[in-house]
């Protein structure tokens, strides 16, 4: 993308005019969250403003207009990760609600002794709901490790399947390493096996083209707010013959057929699975985040990430004492670092106060960590609205930094 493309795009992110610590705020936290463009947000005053009634249950003009809303969203969904159909789109609150959907219903059917594959990438998402079940059921969980590099070794992963597994669950992004995992491939040796698969798509769905059926994965996940989408909405999109089969997770409104108090018949999918009154107003608006993915176009935002990635790793491995995680050639634009001992709270801080936001910590991945041998790291990660002069702004701040805090 061009210089002026880009600069044009952030005339819509009202937020990157920001200040902090008295300079221009450089965005640096995306994996966490990206900024909202202007469209969206209007989205959401009209949906305010003009339409707000509840969906599915008035014959009024309000309620017509705001089930439209949500149901265009539904419909574009579909079409965004190509699913097959509108009855495998269910919304949730995020990600993490979207597993926590599966783990909770899906995982009925698991019994004791059963095995879960994930890998030692996943952020706690897509751990902590495989562990509540065993609160019922005594699941196992076996863990794919990583390379060097923090790629997943597939023979390992290979070599775990047995007849007690039951589900393989792994990251399309890692939120921590950047690594792109070859998900298809992944779930076709799961296949194999006749191992149902979730993909957590909560890194990939900013970045890349996703595609369900060519995956050919059963679940896929992710959160409208890593879109440049409003916060609390996320998708589950799962295969409509596994959906069929599953009880649903909430009970309540919206998700019934009939009700009695000796017997209750469930709507059908996708409301089945959503229970109660959604955000539909940030639903509708949401489709005005798949408008922003679509017109930027996501080959442009890709190479445009992929450019300022190259440069940034550039000027970073060029400080001493860089230690940077994750180096997989197939990587995101995400990078994770510590500086010879310096604690990543310290260099968060201090850039902090010249207005530069990067994250740092855990990343809801402490297995990771662990594995990794470190507390934590200082994360940049990019958008598709960051520039190289906020690559070189950031690179200045460390080189200001570093000094002090090496002593
Ligand atoms: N999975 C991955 C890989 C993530 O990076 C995140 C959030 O950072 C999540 C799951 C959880 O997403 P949410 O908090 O939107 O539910």
């Amino acid at each position: 993308m061009t210089e002026k493309e880009v600069t044009e795009i952030r005339r819509h992110f009202p937020i990157l005019e920001r200040k902090v610590g008295g300079r221009r705020l450089v965005y640096l936290d995306n994996t966490a969250t990206s900024q909202t463009p202007d469209s969206v947000v209007e989205a959401v005053v009209n949906g305010y403003t003009r339409t707000k009634a509840n969906v599915h249950r008035g014959v009024h003009t309000l309620s017509q207009e705001a089930t439209d809303l949500q149901e265009e969203t539904r419909r574009r969904v579909r079409d965004h990760i190509n699913a097959r159909s509108e009855r495998e789109i269910i919304f949730t609150r995020g990600t993490t609600d979207s597993i926590n959907l599966v783990a909770s219903s899906f995982g009925r059917r698991f019994r004791d002794g059963d095995e879960i594959i994930l890998t030692v990438m996943e952020h706690h998402a897509n751990i902590v709901p495989w562990q509540l079940i065993r609160s019922r059921t005594d699941v196992k969980l076996r863990v794919v490790d990583i390379n060097e590099r923090g790629e997943l070794d597939l023979d390992q992963y290979r070599s775990l399947f047995n007849e007690r597994t039951v589900m393989a669950a792994f990251c399309h992004v890692s939120n921590v390493l950047g690594t792109v995992n070859p998900v298809k491939e992944m779930t076709a040796i799961a296949h194999s096996h006749g191992v149902p698969v979730l993909v957590d798509g909560a890194q990939a769905s900013p970045h890349l083209h996703i595609d369900v059926q060519d995956i050919d994965c059963d679940f896929y996940v992710f959160s409208s707010h890593k879109m440049y989408g409003p916060t609390g909405i996320g998708v589950l999109y799962g295969r409509e013959s596994l959906l069929e089969e599953m009880p649903p997770y909430q009970g309540g409104g919206e998700m019934i057929s009939h009700v009695t108090f000796e017997h209750t018949t469930y709507a059908e999918l996708p409301f089945k699975f959503e229970a109660g009154t959604p955000d539909f107003v940030g639903i509708g608006a949401f489709v005005k985040a798949l408008d922003f993915l679509r017109d930027t176009g996501l080959d442009n935002i890709e190479a445009h990430e992929e450019e300022l990635l190259r440069y940034a790793t550039k000027r970073l491995e060029a400080i001493p004492g860089m230690r940077i995680f994750g180096t997989a050639p197939c990587k995101s634009a995400v990078i994770s670092f510590l500086v010879n001992d310096i604690h990543p709270y310290d260099l968060g801080m201090l850039l902090d106060k010249m207005g530069i936001a990067v994250r740092t910590g855990h990343h809801c991945a402490q297995p990771l960590m662990e594995r990794l041998g470190i507390p934590g790291t200082v994360r940049a990660s990019f958008a598709v609205y960051n520039t190289r002069e906020e690559v070189n702004a950031f690179i200045s701040a460390l080189d200001r930094v570093l000094p002090i805090l090496r002593g």
